[in-house]
């Protein structure tokens, strides 16, 4: 990409590297490098400024699920932009957009969940939600639960919370995080933990580490647990099948409630409009974003179930938390325009269905590769967990997944390396045909990696 790239590209590069601070970048060896400039992108193919056209097998950051370029998304925006641009909903006030939008999500959203708070990131979502739990439970007369239990390899963003819930090791130490009342218990990675159980086994096994975790802590201690139905940033980690309804079972006994993560599951991206209905489960609160409008505008919401929702709306008192840009008439006029999307092409049916089908029949055909231990999918989400020896499942030493992701992206395809394992998460709107160039260009870039 440094060889012979235009004047045009350079200039763009060294401005960017003089003064944009890239995310999750080693900043010194990106400014070196030159970041490669995206122009523009259309269904499922993103154009560099170089005139390469790539197939994004992640979506972006998982969240574009009904594709790029949808001109009923931009329309929407527009109209609201020059309608109401902007205007607060702290004042007693709503607008058309805000308000239509709540009724649309509770169409959608497990039962019962049907009141919304606004933000404009999955982090701010599960910020909040700590906040609301918080208070939920001092209104409760009991203001000593305050600990969030969750899982190591989460990720539940990047605030100073939602960091602290994540339990991705590197995003603590550069800031000292955790902060205190945040605890971490093994995750169901049945492949990389599971030894010689059989996976149903293993699942109730990891279950059981939240009933240990809460004991140690004391139940009277013990806010929420927070999971991702399916554990994504951290490597793509499906449940086994026994694992979500011991969890439930737990947050009942204990009376813990449950916080599903749906920023990545959500908008139909398991195959289900939520990982919620794909595992059953029944959240007290949810957090979404993401694919809420398909990234095309920022925009999350936490959703309330009766419990918590009854206790904040009839506290009698003000609650004390709002973003300025909480209910954002744009950002919500281009959810509205994405779920009519969601739901003409039905997109959400297609990835449980035929779409989901063959994603997954491509994947696991890759499972033959010398070099793949293990592939694993559901909906339109699939991981491919790269060994050197298949048998024992010894893995590689360096950056295996690096170099992968390197030949897709000199090959004009996204997929992205967690460690090791390769990811893919494409939006639910790609075709049949294609997914099989998709596939071909995955098994291109593995061969070349072997
Ligand atoms: N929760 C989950 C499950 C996520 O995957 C992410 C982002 O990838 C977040 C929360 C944080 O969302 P944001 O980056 O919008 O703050």
């Amino acid at each position: 990409q440094t060889a012979q790239i235009s004047n045009q590209t350079r200039r763009w590069q060294e401005m960017d590297a003089r003064h944009h601070v890239h995310p999750f970048s080693d900043q010194a060896a990106l400014a070196k490098k030159g970041a490669r400039v995206i122009t523009h992108a259309e269904g499922v193919y993103l154009y560099d400024s170089e005139g390469h056209k790539i197939i994004d097998g992640m979506a972006g950051l998982w969240c574009v699920n009904v594709g790029y370029g949808r001109s009923e998304l931009a329309e929407a925006g527009y109209k609201a932009l020059k309608e109401l641009p902007y205007y607060n909903t702290f004042f007693q006030t709503t607008n058309p957009y805000t308000a239509e939008l709540g009724e649309r999500l509770a169409e959608v959203t497990p039962d019962g969940l049907d009141r919304f708070f606004f933000a404009n990131s999955g982090s701010e979502a599960n910020d909040s939600m700590v906040k609301i739990i918080r208070y939920y439970w001092s209104l409760q007369g009991k203001p000593e639960k305050k600990v969030f239990i969750s899982r190591k390899q989460a990720y539940h963003g990047v605030t100073m919370t939602a960091a602290s819930l994540s339990g991705i090791s590197a995003m603590h130490p550069q800031a000292g995080l955790p902060l205190p009342n945040h605890a971490h218990i093994d995750f169901p990675y049945w492949y990389g933990m599971g030894g010689d159980m059989d996976p149903n086994e293993f699942g109730v096994h990891i279950a059981m580490k939240l009933e240990e975790k809460i004991l140690e802590i004391g139940a009277e201690n013990v806010a929420a647990f927070v999971a991702e139905p399916v554990q994504g940033a951290g490597g793509l980690i499906i449940p086994p099948d026994s694992y979500w309804p011991v969890i439930q079972e737990i947050c009942h006994k204990y009376d813990i409630l449950l916080h599903a993560d749906e920023v990545i599951c959500g908008f139909g991206r398991t195959g289900n409009w939520f990982g919620s209905h794909t595992y059953g489960i029944v959240p007290d609160t949810m957090a979404m974003a993401k694919g809420m409008t398909s990234g095309y505008q920022p925009l999350s919401a936490v959703a309330l179930g009766p419990r918590v929702g009854d206790a904040l709306h009839n506290s009698g008192e003000e609650w004390s938390h709002g973003f300025t840009y909480s209910g954002h008439p744009v950002a919500s006029a281009v959810a509205l325009a994405n779920l009519d999307v969601l739901q003409k092409d039905k997109l959400v049916e297609k990835a449980g269905g035929e779409t989901g089908e063959h994603f997954l029949k491509h994947l696991h055909a890759l499972a033959d590769h010398p070099i793949v231990g293990e592939t694993r999918g559901v909906g339109l989400l699939g991981a491919i967990e790269l060994v050197k020896d298949k048998k024992t499942r010894e893995r590689f030493e360096g950056d295996t997944g690096g170099l992968c992701r390197d030949h897709c992206f000199e090959n004009d395809l996204i997929m992205r390396a967690i460690g090791n394992t390769m990811v893919l998460s494409p939006p639910l709107s790609i075709t049949k045909a294609e997914l099989d160039e998709l596939f071909t260009l995955a098994r291109k870039a593995l061969d070349a990696t072997a």
